[in-house]
């Protein structure tokens, strides 16, 4: 049994062509952050998904370029990405709203490789396994498998031709202190470099003390937007996010220097980010 780890699954080797948009089994407490901690302790044969939308933000767990293990069907699982609608058995309000975070991440990736949305490439889980997955969509959105994929593809549409209102270059900020994408991406954009608003290449020990990101992964070869940060701060530059990067992010952000980057920090760090600036 493989412990989660990003790439377990291996390269696709060409572009993905369909997504199939999932609800998970969780309640209030399956945000992004939960995900993110419970991954790499959870066997990756018993599954996990390219994304996790949740009210906390997004969390990446795989490279849309490597295979997830999000549908027990050896074709969608290689070929399609897996996102999943987080929160599902909880509040129908945040359920909803992490449903259309999903669809709207989902127009990007067809944006980003050409797919069109239709009944080939917009797959349920239950089309392709035997599964109640997507229970809460299904629920909600007309009961029958060709009722909801109408409903997730004309959505998906609709925010494939609409994508300057969810860039996050567009709005501001939420200053909720949680530093996913969105957050990630204005502090790539300030400080040069690859936007991508992810943080790739952490170990599990750097990892440790960024807790409010959600989007990172630990591939241990150091990431290029920690690198930029570090340069900036004045501090070895080793693209790892340790206890001395964060320290001296936190004395330039004016919170205090426990060395985790929190909400706090993260929080700290947003408003800076909404006024133009990192520190
Ligand atoms: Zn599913």
């Amino acid at each position: 049994m493989t412990n989660f780890y990003p790439g377990v699954a291996g390269p696709r080797g060409y572009n993905p062509t369909g997504i199939i948009i999932h609800n998970d089994a969780g309640s209030q407490i399956g945000t992004a952050a939960w995900y993110r901690n419970w991954l790499p302790t959870h066997p990756a044969e018993a599954g996990f998904a390219h994304y996790y939308v949740s009210s906390d933000g997004i969390y990446q767990a795989e490279k849309e370029s490597n295979v997830a293990w999000h549908c027990a069907n050896r074709k969608y699982n290689h070929d399609f990405i897996g996102i999943e609608a987080c929160q599902s058995m909880g509040d129908e309000a945040i359920f909803r709203q992490n449903e259309d975070n999903a669809f709207k991440l989902a127009a990007q990736i067809c944006n980003r490789y050409g797919i069109t949305p239709n009944e080939q490439t917009i797959m349920l889980h239950k089309e392709v396994f035997a599964t109640a997955c997507p229970h809460r969509s299904v629920a909600l959105h007309g009961e029958s498998n060709a009722n909801v994929k109408a409903f997730f593809i004309a959505k998906i549409k609709q925010y494939m031709g609409n994508s300057a209102s969810i860039s996050p270059s567009k709005t501001s900020l939420a200053v909720d202190g949680y530093a996913g994408a969105s957050t990630i991406s204005a502090m790539q954009k300030i400080l040069g470099g690859t936007i991508n608003g992810q943080i790739w290449g952490q170990t599990k020990y750097s990892a440790q003390f960024i807790p409010a990101f959600t989007t990172v992964s630990l591939e241990g070869k150091g990431s290029e937007v920690v690198r930029k940060l570090q340069a900036k701060l004045g501090v070895a530059v080793d693209g790892f996010a340790g206890p001395g990067t964060i320290k001296a992010l936190q004395t330039k952000l004016g919170v205090p220097t426990d060395g985790y980057a929190g909400v706090t920090t993260v929080k700290a760090l947003q408003i800076n980010l909404n006024n133009g600036k990192v520190f």
